[in-house]
């Protein structure tokens, strides 16, 4: 893949300023800013995008996206603070499974848009919580429907999972939710699958979901004015092949909401993490060893899947390119492999540290740096930091024409995020 040319500059700034092996997330905040922009001004009239910030929560990554996107969807009260913080306005939705009284109290007090319920018990108790405090919440059903669902890489509905209403418990949901003044029941709420590549079976998703939700207000006599259709655009991980056809997705989405009826009243909410988030962030390894084993070629980098734990949990080769870097000061050879497959792992003592497989390269030394690219989303955010003990990955952030070297510490070593 290509490495843009502001990318390799903020990484061999990093190289050149770094004491011993370098190690960092790179963010094109200005990437990120321009593909946002796009996304938001290309959607259909009575949609809006919102972005779901479990993907990547890092300050310059919501701040950047806060003005450009409809709100944030967050699934703990510790990422409705991180949201805020980056906004104090910013609308929120609060979702996710198993959400405590202590979180449903404090989203009501931080006045989220809506609330998205996953089971009886949660409406009960939302409920509850809501009279308590003389308020009323706002709610969308999040509903696990039956029937077939599109190719995809992940799957919260469409068979036995814990996540949302059993399409059959929807009626008593409804009658639950109209019973109590305490909650105002606004729509549905839609997230079944995650990393969907095909536009137009994404398309007929939704309007699936619109189908459903127009069945419930008709038979329920409901006022319905929402439908989130949750995330699930997917990137390609491969590398070179297609992405996802955003301007044939919009397209067709337009035919949707052009129809008649109960879609011209109702809002489409989409809360879109990966697709949001993946293509502006890169991961900077340098390459600390080069090996053969049973002969295979092996690069290990500093860092690894406790950085970036995406490729081993999909099981995939993470795109990189590698970064030649020429000075070499020992007085000692450099190990080099040329034209060869090579796996590239990391620091970690177990073989699952794998982040790309057998795969070909040109030339790779000790002293170079691989980039990895596409891990903008859920990269950091999903990995286990501290397993080994290892330091954190410098953060950079470079944003139209300026590198910030945030975080660039002495040797590598940096505070991490929150987490
Ligand atoms: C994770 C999640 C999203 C975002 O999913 P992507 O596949 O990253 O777009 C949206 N909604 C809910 C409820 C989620 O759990």
């Amino acid at each position: 893949m290509n490495l843009p040319s502001r990318i390799e500059c903020a990484v061999r700034r990093a190289v050149a300023t770094h004491d011993g092996p370098m190690c960092a997330y790179v963010y094109d905040l200005g990437a990120l800013r321009a593909h946002a922009r796009r996304l938001v001004s290309t959607l259909p009239e009575r949609c809006r995008l919102f972005y779901a910030i479990k993907a990547n929560s890092d300050p310059s990554i919501l701040r950047t996206l806060s003005g450009l996107v409809s709100g944030f969807e967050v699934a703990s009260i510790g990422e409705a603070r991180e949201a805020r913080e980056a906004k104090a306005s910013i609308p929120i939705m609060f979702g996710g499974p198993g959400k405590t009284d202590d979180e449903l109290a404090a989203a009501i007090r931080l006045g989220i848009q809506t609330l998205h319920v996953e089971s009886l018990h949660e409406l009960r108790r939302a409920q509850y919580i809501a009279a308590r405090l003389n308020q009323q919440v706002p709610v969308l059903l999040r509903v696990n429907i039956r029937g077939a669902l599109p190719t995809s890489t992940l799957r919260m509905g469409g068979g036995a999972t814990q996540f949302g209403l059993d399409e059959a418990d929807v009626p008593e949901a409804i009658a639950l939710a109209q019973a109590s003044p305490q909650s105002l029941l606004r729509g549905f709420h839609f997230h079944s699958v995650s990393n969907n590549l095909d536009a137009a079976s994404h398309v007929a998703l939704i309007r699936d979901y619109l189908r459903r939700a127009e069945h419930w207000a008709r038979v329920f006599g409901l006022t319905v004015d929402c439908i989130n259709a949750g995330g699930g655009i997917g990137v390609n991980y491969g590398g070179t092949q297609q992405q996802f056809d955003w301007l044939a997705f919009v397209q067709g989405l337009k035919e949707v909401v052009e129809g008649k009826g109960f879609v011209q009243d109702v809002s489409i909410l989409f809360e879109c993490g990966r697709y949001l988030t993946a293509f502006c962030g890169y991961y900077a390894a340098e390459v600390l060893d080069l090996k053969r084993n049973h002969g295979k070629a092996f690069a290990i980098v500093r860092g690894g899947t406790h950085h970036c734990r995406l490729p081993a949990s999909w099981q995939h080769s993470q795109p990189f390119t590698v970064l030649p870097v020429d000075s070499w000061s020992p007085p000692i050879s450099r190990p080099e492999i040329r034209g060869e497959a090579i796996t590239i792992a990391g620091q970690l003592c177990t073989p699952k540290d794998i982040l790309a497989r057998d795969c070909l390269i040109d030339r790779v030394r000790v002293g170079d740096i691989i980039v990895f690219h596409l891990v903008g989303a859920y990269g950091w955010s999903i990995s286990h930091h501290n397993f080994l003990s290892h330091p954190h990955p410098a953060r950079l952030y470079v944003d139209e024409g300026e590198i910030e070297m945030a975080k660039v510490g002495v040797s590598g070593m940096m505070d991490g995020t929150s987490s």
